[in-house]
């Protein structure tokens, strides 16, 4: 179902009792924004050893939840410092990242990798936060739409109907990714019509109508609110922003 969302990306930052010290900010801060009509969901994604303690903080029944930030593509077995998909389920993270650029290009994931872990997620019940987007290189080469029409045909479609469902999508420009350069709401806007448009020829007209996409990419504060009013674009999947618990509330506000 396609909905308002802001997910929080916590990478490799913040020691168990910082993060939780932030998560129980955040949801302080953020009580009243999240009560409300226009609230997005929001999802905290903290590195795996925080995730049981921040989701202790997580208030039952609202719109907070819990995200992982990667999985192993087996439920179980000698996969030694792999975390599974049904691993994360039982701490109660209801969400996970797969395919984010850092995972893509430091360890080597590959689209077809990516099947097989957006395959575990399902079957774990987590919903797959699936992040695709271009290099500058990609970028000024006029190569987006055919690249991302690429990661999404490997990827992601695949999956049948009652699966892709379950799935959000992220579209993360490489170029913007932590580096305080943002794509214009133009920019985000285009891709993710054309995001919806694969959707629909991949699918069906509902299901594009139905999936949610985020931009990410140094989304922040100051610019998420024209960001997130772009007509296809359902919210953020945020870094940087995430990790102060003030920022990250304004972006939660800014629907
Ligand atoms: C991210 O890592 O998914 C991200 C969007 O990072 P930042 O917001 O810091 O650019």
């Amino acid at each position: 179902m396609r909905q308002n969302l802001v997910a929080g990306n916590w990478k490799m930052n913040l020691t168990y009792p910082e993060g939780v010290a932030l998560v129980s900010e955040i949801t302080r801060l953020a009580a009243e924004a999240a009560a409300g009509a226009n609230a997005p969901e929001i999802v905290i994604c903290p590195p795996f050893p925080l995730l049981h303690g921040v989701g202790e903080q997580l208030p039952k029944a609202s719109k907070f939840h819990l995200g992982a930030q990667n999985c192993h593509q087996k439920e179980s077995g000698a996969f030694t410092g792999e975390v599974s998909a049904k691993v994360l389920a039982s701490v109660g993270c209801e969400y996970v990242i797969l395919g984010h650029s850092e995972r893509r290009q430091y360890f080597g994931e590959t689209d077809e990798l990516l099947s097989q872990k957006l395959k575990a997620a399902l079957a774990a019940g987590l919903k797959p936060i699936f992040c695709v987007g271009e290099s500058l290189d990609t970028r000024e080469a006029d190569e987006t739409f055919d690249f991302i029409g690429q990661q999404l045909a490997s990827g992601l479609f695949h999956l049948s109907n009652e699966e892709f469902a379950q799935v959000v999508i992220a579209y993360e420009p490489i170029w913007a990714i932590g580096t305080g350069r943002t794509a214009t709401s133009a920019q985000a806007q285009e891709v993710h019509a054309f995001i919806r448009e694969q959707i629909a020829r991949a699918y069906d007209a509902q299901a594009a109508l139905d999936t949610t996409i985020l931009y990410g990419g140094s989304a922040n504060a100051q610019n998420a609110r024209e960001l997130f009013s772009q007509p296809d674009v359902d919210g953020g999947l945020i870094g940087g922003a995430s990790l102060k618990a003030v920022d990250f509330t304004a972006i939660i506000q800014s629907f």
